[in-house]
């Protein structure tokens, strides 16, 4: 008599991949990363897929950086609809699928991949999904603002190329390693060469993330992005002093694992409008759910799983 399948591990491995025993309903999405014990996203794709009667799962991986080749070359034999890939794998994934999207090109690195006829299709929702995160919390279009973000890394290219794309105002990207900061600001120039006057302060513009610099900045943004992991540990302080912080700024902290980061306490001390990452997990993974099924994902329903 044929084996019932087994439910679904909490967290599958490369060797799970290699000798892959079927799960009920089959698992044919999961998220790649290392750590990805504490990802949201089954949660959230899982309730997707209830909702839509499909009748599949999604499910955590870990997989180690030089276990990424394997694994994403199993997801190709094992049929999987696809994957959704998050720290460290971004950026050496990109390098790994058959075909990426120009934004996805452009960024340097991928959060999803789809499988399809045989083919791996990378794509990189990050920025899309910060955008509709910003309209939904602030209810303001980035065009309509003076951004700084901090940070030059995978999460800040993607946010920096989405905000460029939209024209804003003013765009500051501040960061650790100010070079970083500098080719990023380099490399989006051209989307800055239209017309849109401010007086003296550069519409683009790369700094150091030290106090003197974001000092002379902050007067002159309305949006302050984090998009580096300070404020991910406990005991991490915020990723820019307290006393910086003012009551006309918006803040957004893409780290979502705390209830309140840091920067969202001293924020909202401060008084000034302050969310965490959540609403950007929920957009990038709704735009994950779109590419895989070609149909519109069940956003409420995706929420709640999270909230
Ligand atoms: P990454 O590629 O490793 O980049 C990290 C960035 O943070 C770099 O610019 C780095 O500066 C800076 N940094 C690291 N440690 C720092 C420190 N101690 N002080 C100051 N700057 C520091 O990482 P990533 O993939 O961009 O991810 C960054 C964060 O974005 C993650 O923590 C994650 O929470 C968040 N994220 C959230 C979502 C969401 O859906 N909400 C999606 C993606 C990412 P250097 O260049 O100087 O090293």
């Amino acid at each position: 008599m044929k084996k019932k399948p087994a439910a679904a591990k909490a967290v599958y491995t490369l060797a799970d991949l290699r000798d892959w025993h079927d799960a009920d309903p089959p698992v044919r999405l999961g998220v790649f990363g290392d750590p990805v014990e504490h990802s949201l996203s089954p949660k959230m794709q899982n309730a997707a897929l209830e909702h839509c009667k499909i009748d599949l799962q999604y499910a955590r991986f870990h997989i180690s950086p030089n276990e990424l080749r394997g694994a994403i070359d199993l997801i190709r034999k094992l049929e999987f609809i696809g994957v959704n890939l998050t720290i460290p794998h971004k950026i050496a994934a990109l390098g790994m699928v058959d075909i990426a999207d120009e934004n996805a090109k452009r960024i340097g690195a991928i959060n999803v991949v789809k499988v399809e006829g045989g083919k791996l299709h990378g794509f990189n929702t990050d920025g899309r999904g910060f955008a509709r995160a910003i309209r939904e919390e602030f209810s303001v279009d980035l065009r309509d603002l003076r951004v700084m973000i901090l940070g030059a890394g995978g999460a800040a290219r993607a946010i920096a190329l989405q905000c460029a794309k939209e024209n804003p105002e003013r765009l500051v990207i501040a960061n650790r390693s100010f070079e970083k900061a500098q080719k990023l600001a380099d490399e989006l120039r051209d989307f800055f060469a239209g017309p849109k006057v401010l007086g003296p302060v550069a519409r683009l513009q790369a700094v150091s993330l030290e106090e003197t610099a974001i000092r002379f900045q902050i007067g002159n943004v309305d949006l302050v992005v984090n998009a580096t992991p300070v404020g991910l540990n406990r005991g991490d302080p915020s990723p820019i002093p307290a006393r910086l912080l003012a009551p006309h700024l918006m803040i957004y902290d893409t780290i979502y694992s705390a209830g309140r980061t840091p920067l969202v306490s001293a924020a909202i001390e401060a008084g000034a409008r302050a969310t965490n990452g959540l609403s950007m997990l929920l957009h990038q993974g709704a735009l994950a759910f779109e590419i895989w099924f070609q149909r519109e994902a069940p956003i409420e329903v995706m929420r709640k799983a999270i909230g």
